[in-house]
């Protein structure tokens, strides 16, 4: 006998009676509460933990829909079953509509069992994918490194600052401070060196400020510190002196004494900015400013706020650059670790600056973004790529290939239609076309993406969420998506072994992505261990440094005819 917490909703005791009798003959040992008031719902909903509720549909003081909604109102997610002589389809229709799983007449309890079992089952199984929900967004919040909150959750810190302040006028400030020379830590002592010494840095931070201000990790070495409630806009001098104080005495890393100095910007709100982004990004500009003056700290100025000379002239020649083919592509395998088989390759893009020599894609795609020259590179790699795609295949080598689509290009309303006419161009077929979207650009718009992601499917190419747990979509939104393919991102893929919180999230978006039947590729693998363990999770797809890096097409090649990875 499975004991089961049943809530009836009944007036009849010989009804009830009915119930119990069916639930036992099914194998139930029915633990019951046999009620027919609002109250009395209301009270046994707080008080005890049901897995189901099966109710009569109307009854002298209650009924079904108000049952319906003082459940609704308690948020819980427990299976409710209406059990009533004839109610006519429209009043059956409403109450499904209300939240009821099923409806069954009186004279055919035969079907009871099945819909109880049913229903439990259906409930374990959103629970479960709560519990996924609710794993993933806890881990994309906090930084692992340093337990702090990590940009995202700081940006939603910030922007709750500002709904909170235009109660009280106070003014807020916020300090983006990035440590110098860090990077020469990481470098000379090794990474885990370096994470350990973030996370003491963090914790001097955290002591050195009120209770109620924030610090976040925000990447790399840069930490972000809000202070929501000043008295005034001159004591963020005194907090900037405590700062610098807190970090003057060194960092013991093991045994090996380390000094670490910081830049500051400030930007302040009323003065400086009205929103959190804003906020943010003057703040970012002060932090440059201190930085190219090699000062403390610097609180920011209208007048900093110009686009520097070298960038300006990045951007012009960027515009020559697509045109006379100084970009180029290069190709980063990716292996099924069922087959060990090569399956696609993803084209990154890098610039052959004459000037400057190679540039990478973080250097200018923001630009690109920002100038409205995302357009033309966009189909400039779409163009490159299906044209060596094309060739390989006239070789003999069918692949797919994996193409980026940077968040302005996925909200493009033209972008199907370029897509289309490309793959006409080159003469592909659309499946050997994945295209890689990352889970933040869906974020920035959710019905424009979801608009452009249904019209690409359509067309038949295959569609990838890239850089996977570190947005924070819902689990349950991507499932409405047509997507074929989950890219776990490769910040919690490459120190997997070494980080539980990283494992944890890595499994868990492998079964997740399982559960939906998609295909789960890691990105970032450099090691073997690393490689068996994402085999031991059931991951499907590897790539990273460990197989290759991404190499011109014609190293390619030659990668392939002396690899053990074969296509
Ligand atoms: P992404 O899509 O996440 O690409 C993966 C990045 O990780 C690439 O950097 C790749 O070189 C690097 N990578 C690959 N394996 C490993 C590994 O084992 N360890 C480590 N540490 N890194 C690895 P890359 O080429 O610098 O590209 C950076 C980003 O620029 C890409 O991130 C993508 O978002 C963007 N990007 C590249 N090409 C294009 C493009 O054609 N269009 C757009 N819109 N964005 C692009
Ligand atoms: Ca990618
Ligand atoms: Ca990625």
């Amino acid at each position: 006998m499975i004991a089961l917490n049943v809530l009836i909703l009944e007036d009849s005791i010989d009804d009830c009676a009915i119930l119990l009798r069916e639930l036992r003959r099914g194998g139930y040992d029915p633990i019951y509460k046999m009620i027919y008031t609002p109250e009395a719902m209301q009270q046994e909903l707080v008080s005890r933990k049901w897995d189901i509720v099966i109710s009569d549909f109307s009854m002298p003081q209650f009924d079904a829909f108000a049952a319906l909604e003082l459940l609704h109102n308690t948020q819980q997610d427990i299976p409710f079953i209406i059990v009533s002589g004839t109610i006519g389809e429209d009043r059956a229709v409403s109450a499904m509509k209300l939240g009821a799983h099923d409806y069954i007449i009186k004279g055919h309890l035969k079907r009871l069992v099945p819909a109880v079992e049913r229903e439990l089952r259906e409930a374990a199984i959103r629970k479960e994918r709560r519990i996924a929900d609710e794993t993933i967004h806890r881990l994309a919040y906090t930084d692992p490194v340093t337990d702090l909150p990590n940009r995202v959750r700081f940006r939603e810190i910030v922007q709750t600052a500002f709904t909170n302040a235009h109660n009280g006028k106070r003014p807020i400030a916020l300090l983006l401070m990035d440590l110098d020379r860090f990077k020469e830590v990481n470098d000379t002592l090794g990474h885990e060196r370096g994470d350990n010494l973030l996370y003491q840095v963090g914790i001097r931070l955290r002591n050195a400020l009120f209770e109620n201000d924030v610090v976040a990790r925000l990447g790399g070495d840069e930490f972000g510190i809000l202070l929501p409630q000043l008295a005034a806009a001159e004591d963020v001098q005194h907090v900037i002196r405590n700062l610098h104080d807190c970090l003057e005495q060194p960092f013991i890393i093991d045994g090996i004494p380390i000094v670490v100095e910081c830049s500051i910007g400030v930007a302040m709100s009323p003065d400086h900015a009205d929103d959190a982004d804003t906020l943010l990004q003057r703040a970012d500009i002060a932090m440059y400013r201190a930085k190219q003056m090699a000062s403390d700290y610097a609180i920011y100025e209208p007048k900093f706020n110009q686009n520097s000379p070298e960038r300006l002239r990045l951007m012009a020649e960027l515009r020559d650059a697509v045109e006379q083919n100084q970009l180029q592509l290069h190709f980063q395998p990716k292996v099924s670790i069922s087959t060990g088989k090569v399956i696609g390759t993803e084209a990154l893009v890098r610039w052959q600056h004459p000037r400057l020599g190679l540039i990478f894609p973080d250097k200018f795609i923001l630009t690109a973004e920002q100038t409205g020259l995302i357009g033309p590179l966009t189909q400039w790699v779409l163009t490159d790529a299906l044209t060596h795609c094309q060739n390989a295949r006239r070789e003999g080598i069918q692949l797919k290939i994996s193409v980026n689509l940077s968040a302005r290009s996925l909200h493009d309303p033209h972008l199907p239609e370029m897509i289309r006419k490309v793959l006409k161009i080159t003469d592909t077929q659309p499946e050997q076309l994945v295209l890689e979207i990352t889970e933040s650009a869906i974020v920035l718009d959710p019905k424009r993406a979801a608009e452009n992601i249904t019209a690409l499917s359509k067309i038949g190419t295959g569609i990838s969420i890239d850089d996977f747990g570190t947005g924070y979509t819902s689990l349950s939104s991507i499932k409405q998506l047509p997507v074929n393919e989950l890219k776990i991102d490769k910040s919690f893929v490459t120190n997997m072994l070494t980080d539980a919180q990283d494992t944890m999230i890595v499994r868990t978006i492998i079964d997740f992505g399982h559960n939906f039947g998609l295909m789960v590729v890691a990105e970032g693998v450099e090691t073997r261990e690393v490689y068996d363990a994402l085999a031991a999770f059931g991951c499907d797809v590897i790539q990273g440094y460990f197989i290759s890096k991404p190499l011109p097409c014609e190293q390619l090649k030659s990668w392939q005819k002396n690899s053990a990875y074969k296509i």
